[in-house]
């Protein structure tokens, strides 16, 4: 028999701890998947348009877990592209550097979402009634009902343990985008031990690891500098991109439609 206070701590799917940590696995890894597909290759680089059938729980699912505006994300992305480790990065780990862009770099990207200059590169982001009104884009607090709802989910599932689960969540981004991505993948010195280069850049990003399946592809970052407006991030043989792996699995059913890959360089739809 369950007492109350089984409720509170392990909510009402109690599950083994092998269980919990198969949960965040699979959800961190869904909001992973969003980022590196949805908000980086469909939206603010254009490598390839979503069926709304795809879009549409992607932007839910990137509401639910994040909490990011697309139209912000976009925006500070293209600029960090256009202004590549330069003084205007908005967060190069050589301009802010690289501990703060590891474990804050959430506050750079929230500080550059403030600044015109930087907003106008999203202007192509349409704003439709879900987007106005539900994901927040007219008042902001909105963009937090999500991370709210999924905060809900979890405790009632899986009480004071689902609160842990939240966290993880939440961290999960700014962390491994923001902070990994964004610092690592900028500084070169790492080289010297884990990350490369497969060409030389203007700016100073680094390939993390040459399989990207944690980060979701994003670990092969001087490939895409290389060929930002490219679907698929890997370049060499040995090289894997698994963001690239579900593109096509959704291309097959008719979920996606990639419009350029660097190694066919054409532009397939105009
Ligand atoms: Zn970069
Ligand atoms: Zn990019």
């Amino acid at each position: 028999m369950r007492t109350f206070s089984d409720y509170l701590l392990f909510g009402s799917v109690p599950l083994p701890w092998w269980g919990y940590l198969i949960y965040t696995l699979v959800m961190t890894h869904i909001t992973i998947v969003t980022v590196t597909v949805y908000y980086h290759r469909a939206k603010a680089h254009r490598a390839l348009e979503l069926h709304p059938g795809l879009e549409h729980p992607f932007r839910f699912w990137g509401w639910l877990t994040t909490g990011m505006s697309v139209k912000e994300w976009t925006a500070i992305h293209r600029y960090h592209h256009a202004k590549d480790d330069g003084p205007e990065d908005p967060h190069s780990p050589w301009v802010h550097g690289i501990w703060f862009v590891l474990f804050a770099g959430v506050i750079l990207y929230y500080k550059a979402a403030k600044r015109p200059e930087v907003m106008m590169h999203c202007r192509d982001i349409a704003d439709d009634w879900i987007e106005t009104n539900l994901y927040g884009n007219r008042r902001k607090s909105r963009r937090f009902y999500g991370v709210g709802l999924m905060l809900i989910i979890d405790l009632v599932l899986f009480g004071f343990v689902g609160l842990a689960i939240w966290v993880v969540q939440m961290l999960w981004i700014p962390f491994w985008a923001a902070g990994v991505i964004n610092g690592i993948g900028h500084w070169p010195l790492f080289k010297y031990f884990l990350g490369y280069r497969n060409e030389e850049t203007t700016d100073k990003s680094s390939n993390i690891v040459p399989w990207g399946i944690w980060i979701g592809g994003e670990e092969l970052h001087n490939n895409h500098h290389m060929y930002p407006k490219s679907a698929k991030l890997s370049v060499k043989w040995y090289e894997f991109d698994l963001g690239w792996l579900y593109i096509r699995l959704f291309e097959m059913v008719g979920l996606a439609r990639v419009k350029y890959i660097h190694d066919q360089n054409v532009q397939k739809v105009a």
